[in-house]
């Protein structure tokens, strides 16, 4: 069978392979930890949930417009405009069935063949997949860990140019946890004014930052509103993966080419989700803060735990919940490891190439599952590595 060129390169993202491979080991009757799918392990909070059954009860179960109800529109322009310090109206969000649709339609929308998109290395697989399927050139610029997972501006420099079409940034990242300070952004921000390029910034982690680090956002600076795509969205935030529910917000002329690729792909995103979207902006977000607090601590026992198995370094992240441990001095390949941890430890992690080229001799490890199974799954790897 041929395809399309467009799609010949895509590959399935390396968490649900590693996933597969763990429920068929449990299928087996392995007792498997799970630290590799990038999910809360909360569920919903009862007061969203709520309100999306009583929605479904009174039959919100129709079409809406592709955009989004005006009422979700209008609350994420509020929040989303109050947490970052600037303007955003309703006309400029765009809500789809969680984010990645916010991060594939605009690039789209943007992108034409030959461009170049510059993303981050290690970086969430769906960058990649979608500057492919758009026609761009990817270009993936090194994150480093001595440089608390930031851009090695010295190479974006480097490969930045009159070429660039989108530069997509995420702050906190995936796989890495890393923020971007405030001079990176000034930086890079400095770069997309001088080459007229677009900024997409993934900010779908930016309410889980720890230790009161300030997570600024490129869409507040000067000059930046005009070029800047906002990717944001309640999978995260209000652990709410599958109910699929996600924004983008950016300029309102893009914004409407973007509408009309929902239009003509997804049709519109379901009324009763939207409508516990609503719930969730417009109800208290106490559940929010106490999970943040949970996950801190989460990350602070984890951190210590890897620190303390020979021949692993672990940063403490700022922000998501993921850390990325640095495992180089195990001379033996991060793909290797993940397999040897998961069938010799039953812990499932994930290798960091998955998350492109620079992600070799790190792992990533999902700490969003409760404090015993991160203690578990601890002593099983230091005993495995020992
Ligand atoms: N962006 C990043 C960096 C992510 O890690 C994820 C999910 O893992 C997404 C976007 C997609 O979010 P959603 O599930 O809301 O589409």
């Amino acid at each position: 069978m041929t395809f399309a060129h467009r799609v010949t390169g895509l590959e399935p993202e390396g968490a649900y392979a590693v996933l597969a491979r763990a429920q068929a080991l449990e299928a087996g009757g392995s007792d498997i930890i799970h630290l590799e799918i990038g999910q809360p392990d909360f569920p919903t909070f009862d007061h969203i949930k709520q309100a999306g059954m009583d929605a479904i009860a009174a039959g919100q179960t129709r079409y809406n417009p592709p955009a989004g109800l005006p009422r979700l529109r209008e609350l994420i322009a509020a929040d989303a405009g109050v947490r970052r310090g600037v303007h955003f109206r309703p006309e400029q969000v765009v809500v789809g069935p969680g984010a990645k649709p916010g991060l594939f339609f605009p690039t789209l929308a943007l992108v034409e063949s030959g461009d170049e998109v510059i993303y981050p290395d290690p970086g969430f697989p769906t960058y990649s997949a979608m500057i492919e399927v758009a026609g761009g050139t990817p270009i993936p610029v090194p994150l480093r860990e001595e440089n608390n997972f930031s851009f090695d501006l010295r190479v974006f420099d480097e490969w930045i140019s009159d070429r660039t079409r989108l530069i997509i940034l995420n702050s906190p990242a995936n796989p890495t946890g890393g923020v971007i300070p405030l001079q990176d952004l000034e930086h890079i921000a400095a770069a997309a004014l001088k080459h007229g390029c677009w900024v997409m910034s993934d900010e779908i982690y930016s309410r889980l930052a720890y230790d009161e680090t300030p997570v600024p956002s490129i869409v507040s600076l000067p000059g930046m509103a005009e070029r800047t795509i906002v990717v944001d969205g309640f999978s995260k935030t209000y652990s709410m993966t599958g109910w699929r529910l996600g924004y983008a917000i950016m300029p309102e002329a893009l914004a409407e080419r973007v509408s009309l690729l929902l239009t003509h792909s997804i049709g519109c995103t379901a009324t009763f989700t939207q409508i516990a979207g609503i719930e969730a902006l417009a109800g208290s977000q106490g559940m929010v803060d106490s999970i943040v607090a949970e996950y801190q601590h989460r990350r602070d026992r984890i951190v210590k735990g890897l620190n303390n198995i020979p021949g692993v370094h672990c940063r403490m992240p700022q922000g998501a919940f993921y850390v990325f441990p640095n495992v180089k001095a195990l001379e033996i390949s991060s793909r290797e490891l993940a397999r040897l941890l998961l069938d010799e430890a039953g812990v499932a992690v994930l290798p960091g190439d998955d998350f492109g080229r620079n992600g070799e001799g790190y792992l990533r490890l999902c700490y969003a599952t409760s404090v015993e199974d991160i203690d578990r799954a601890l002593e099983r790897i230091a005993a495995v590595l020992s």
